[in-house]
């Protein structure tokens, strides 16, 4: 894939003064490592071979310079260390809120596709591990590389031979560290797999108890899960070993150089070529050479995870959404809410058969419609297409006459609302949760379509009333509780338009006997379009439409139909024989 690197550095632009003056420090705090030893040397040399009295006058401003050197270098790397984090992880904080912004843009299609955990994976660890790499990257080139030619140069100027000798081990140290390194990325992958699979087999334990403990299978999923433990625990005792071939290997070869400077070094002093203070100093720079050798690997990983990281945001970020309003688009304010199916036609993406062809269907402003049909049949699809969450395929879906791709996307579905079987309530009280259907409501405002809703009452009998907490911490509501506060947001938001997908069909007789009440309530001049089991929550439209799988198989009313002896009084009499 195509690396997009103008768009990669774009995200420094807003930071790129305090990012370069982190790199400055990161700079300076390394050239200041690389002078500390050359003037142990100097000292030494001094102490060796000059007039002692002269020399101990020189360690106390050599020490002084030391101490302000040592000021520098840590004033530096402290700087680097905090502000050169604050830069990446500001930048992280900026890429994941316009990933956020994006993904809230894209369509329906789209999350029919994505599974929700990964694309939070892909908001969190990818963004984490791409930040790293924003800060970490050039200032780690910076000091390792500065370190290293630095250290190269003066060892050179001081004993080439010696030097060059250090220097074969380094291909040794490289190769060592990037076999074992991708030894150990390989381990660390693997321990996340197995940990995971601890993590999944907790879960599915813990979630069907009741079948476990039902079924007296305890020791069945012990052992089970025992397998797993004991898996996760083979898979980190080879890290550890890896771990520590590893570590205690790079340990051997430092050591290997270092003995190899000691002996080659005396016998240099021996033969007079090098004095004390030089192989002080040559070991004191082994490490500037060795380490940048052996952080290269380890560099070279996260160059790579943050080059998938952002492959995998530019992936998102690149996506256009299915549906948006266009640049012209049409904001209705009055709607009468006159809804017609042109000679629709529509296929969910990347399925072949379609699930309307060429089918029409007029609903009057205010009417009151049912439609029934075998599961499957399309019902909710085709009242998807009214507030536009899929495009038609063929045809066009037309409100008040205006195709509702002419229409603002925000006006269009700021007309219609949808009471659907499943409730989904957010984080926060029940005021919140109510006001979500009007974010500029009143409290007043609030409790009226509360009580429209029949909520009023068991909202008051919560331990803090509209400021109790709901959701995952929160008070435990039943389907018919949750089902009353969706109604109370539709109340709230007061749209000319109203589809009830269901909105009955997950509760118990003595609900929906009172969620039929303010449904109906609720249906009152608007346009409505229910979907419905229950034949005794539709008997009562005005008009019954009879949905299968080959389009509009019949409509009219409960009795007309009835008495034509079609579909729908096959299903009424089925029902009939159930109820019976
Ligand atoms: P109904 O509400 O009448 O039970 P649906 O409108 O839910 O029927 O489904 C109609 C058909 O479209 C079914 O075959 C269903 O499997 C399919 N379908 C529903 N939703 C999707 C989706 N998001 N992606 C792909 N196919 C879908
Ligand atoms: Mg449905």
């Amino acid at each position: 894939m195509h690396f997009p690197i103008k768009k990669f550095l774009s995200y420094y632009r807003p930071y790129l003064r305090l990012f370069l003056s982190v790199l400055a420090c990161a700079f300076i705090a390394s050239a200041v490592t690389l002078i500390l030893p050359l003037l142990v040397r100097y000292i030494t040399k001094d102490v060796l071979e000059g007039d002692l009295s002269i020399a101990l006058s020189k360690v106390y401003w050599i020490g002084g310079l030391m101490l302000f050197l040592a000021a520098v270098q840590n004033i530096g790397n402290y700087f680097v260390d905090y502000k050169g984090h604050e830069v990446g992880g500001r930048m992280e904080r900026d890429m994941r809120s316009e990933l956020f912004a994006h993904m809230q843009k894209l369509s329906f299609s789209f999350y029919d596709k994505e599974k929700t955990g990964q694309l939070m994976s892909r908001i969190t660890n990818d963004l984490l591990l791409l930040s790293e790499l924003y800060h970490h990257g050039p200032e780690d080139y910076m000091k390792y590389l500065v370190r290293f030619l630095g250290a190269f140069v003066i060892l050179f100027m001081i004993n080439a031979p010696l030097t060059l000798a250090v220097f074969c081990f380094l291909p040794i140290i490289g190769i060592f560290s990037l076999v074992l390194n991708k030894k150990l990325n390989r381990l660390f992958k693997r321990n996340k797999e197995r940990i995971a699979d601890v993590n999944a087999q907790v879960e599915d334990s813990l979630s069907g108890i009741r079948v476990v403990k039902s079924f007296a299978n305890e020791h069945v999923e012990v052992r089970k899960f025992n397998q797993e433990n004991q898996r996760f625990f083979e898979s980190r005792k080879s890290t550890y070993k890896a771990e520590a071939i590893y570590y205690d290997g790079v340990e051997t070869l430092i050591q290997l150089i270092t003995i190899t400077v000691i002996v080659f070094g005396s016998a240099s002093i021996v033969h007079h070529t090098l004095d004390l203070a030089d192989l002080l100093t040559f070991l004191l720079y082994i490490s500037y050479m060795v380490e940048p050798i052996q952080k290269l690997t380890h560099m070279s990983t996260q160059l790579q995870e943050g080059i998938t990281g952002f492959q995998r945001f530019m992936e998102i970020m690149n996506l256009q959404p299915a549906i948006e309003s266009k640049p012209d688009a049409v904001t209705l304010t009055k709607v009468h809410g006159d809804i017609e199916f042109k000679h629709v036609s529509f296929r969910y993406e990347d399925h072949l058969d379609p699930v309307f062809v060429n089918l029409s269907l007029h609903v009057r402003p205010g009417e009151y419609v049912a439609l029934v049909g075998p599961s499957g049949a399309g019902k909710t699809t085709l009242c998807s297409l009214i507030p536009r969450f899929y495009d038609v395929t063929d045809g066009d879906v037309l409100l008040d006459g205006w195709s509702v791709r002419e229409l603002d996307l925000k006006s269009l579905r700021s007309q219609i609302g949808i009471v659907q079987q499943d409730v989904y309530l957010f984080a926060g009280t029940v005021m919140d949760n109510i006001r979500y259907g009007s974010p500029e409501a009143s409290d007043e405002e609030i409790m009226a379509a509360a009580k429209h809703a029949n909520a009023h009452d068991f909202i008051m009998s919560l331990p803090n009333g509209y400021h109790s907490e709901i959701g995952q911490r929160g008070v435990l509501l039943s389907g018919g509780q949750k089902q009353r506060l969706s109604i109370a947001r539709v109340f709230l938001k007061n749209p000319p338009v109203l589809i009830l997908d269901e909105a009955t069909s997950a509760l118990d007789n003595e609900s929906e006997s009172i969620i039929k009440d303010s449904l109906e309530y609720l249906a009152k001049g608007r346009t409505t379009i229910v979907i419905a089991h229950r034949l005794s929550t539709i008997r009562n439209a005005e008009r019954i439409i009879v949905l299968t799988e080959d389009g509009i198989e019949e409509e009219g009313t409960h009795e007309a139909l009835l008495a034509r002896g079609g579909a729908y009084a096959h299903l009424y009499s089925k029902q009939f024989e159930l109820q019976a």
